[in-house]
């Protein structure tokens, strides 16, 4: 089969592998599509503890080719969404229903073979059937998965005032089903006109237009939106210009909430002091936990909305194209991979 294979950071080749074989509770899947995002960016650097040669490609959708001896709750053809971090069930968080921080997690993308090949080979237990949604919307399960836990984490409270920063697939994500989770209003911030269109479409009340350069008028928008603060403000950028700008944004016993990628040896300064005087809570995310039949309901209903999203599309050969656009191009949302 064709693959993606990095053998170290920033080198990766397109590639013959031999075609895997499933164990007896395995399946192979042929990979329908598999979205690229931020975490794709961080692995080409060496990011995120990849373990090499690493084939990456988390965000899988396929279709059951053959099956392991034991399986018995799969049949061959059937659609699933890979559910790709696969947590032991036996260490110290495991048992503590922590399975993102499982000491033994093989992690399919990072540690583990990933999708960004023509098959893959992943646990039956891991594949949650999805016949009855379409491709493209399916395409977004382990997205949607990671904020549903987001939702988990943050466990926003009703009427609240919620910031969301950044209308990438993650901004659009979050700002749906915050609304859904009772927010009294959502505001959107975001750089590009396109994507706040789409949050307004998604059921943002408002939206304003962050200039990258000059950050006064935005700043002062939001000001005027909520002269007191937001009570949550969600930063789902990972830039550290935004991330510093949360706090000053947040209301008197408000909370942070860190969701977008900064790079693992950024740093921003902040203040004990207000941290404390102003009784404000720092909150992150980053993964999906028990969430995933969450994510396919929310998505088979059209409660959180995914149409327009997918911008760019590209053959496995067109890795590096993919990746150019999830880092480049303003204008991407979702780049997913057709192998
Ligand atoms: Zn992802
Ligand atoms: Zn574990």
């Amino acid at each position: 089969m064709k693959a993606i294979v990095y053998d170290r950071p920033h080198a990766f080749r397109y590639t013959d592998l031999p075609d895997p074989e499933p164990g007896p509770a395995e399946v192979r899947l042929r990979v329908l599509s598999a979205g690229v995002c931020g975490t794709d960016a961080h692995l080409h650097r060496g990011e995120f503890s990849p373990r090499y040669p690493l084939t990456p490609g988390h965000e899988v959708v396929g279709e059951v080719e053959s099956l392991g001896e034991e399986v018995t709750t799969l049949a061959v053809g059937q659609r699933v969404a890979l559910n790709n971090r696969v947590s032991c069930g036996s260490c110290a968080n495991c048992r503590r229903a922590r399975p993102a921080f499982c000491t033994r997690l093989r992690d399919h993308g990072v540690t583990r073979p990933g999708g960004f090949a023509e098959m893959i080979v992943v646990p039956a237990s891991h594949c949650h059937p999805a016949d009855d949604i379409p491709l493209d919307v399916v395409a977004f399960a382990e997205p949607v998965a990671c904020a549903v836990h987001g939702m988990d984490v943050l466990a926003p409270q009703p009427g609240s005032d919620v910031l969301v920063f950044g209308a990438g697939t993650t901004g659009l994500l979050l700002a749906q089903l915050l609304a859904g989770s009772g927010a009294g209003r959502v505001t959107v911030a975001a750089p590009t006109e396109a994507k706040l269109k789409l949050a307004r479409d998604f059921g943002a009340d408002e939206t304003v237009v962050m200039d990258r350069d000059d950050s006064s008028a935005s700043l002062g928008a939001l000001r005027a939106l909520a002269p007191d603060g937001f009570d949550t403000v969600v930063d789902a950028t990972g830039a550290l210009t935004v991330i510093e700008q949360c706090l000053p944004l947040t209301r008197d016993g408000g909370t942070v909430f860190l969701y977008g990628m900064a790079g693992e040896r950024e740093r921003v300064e902040l203040s004990p002091h207000e941290i404390f005087s102003r009784e404000l809570t720092i909150r992150g995310s980053f993964t999906q936990a028990f969430s995933f039949d969450r994510a396919l309901r929310v998505l088979r209903t059209g409660r959180v909305r995914t149409d327009g999203m997918i911008t760019h599309r590209f053959g496995l050969d067109s890795y590096g194209a993919a990746l150019d656009a999830v880092r480049d191009d303003r204008g991407c949302i979702k780049a997913v991979i057709h192998p």
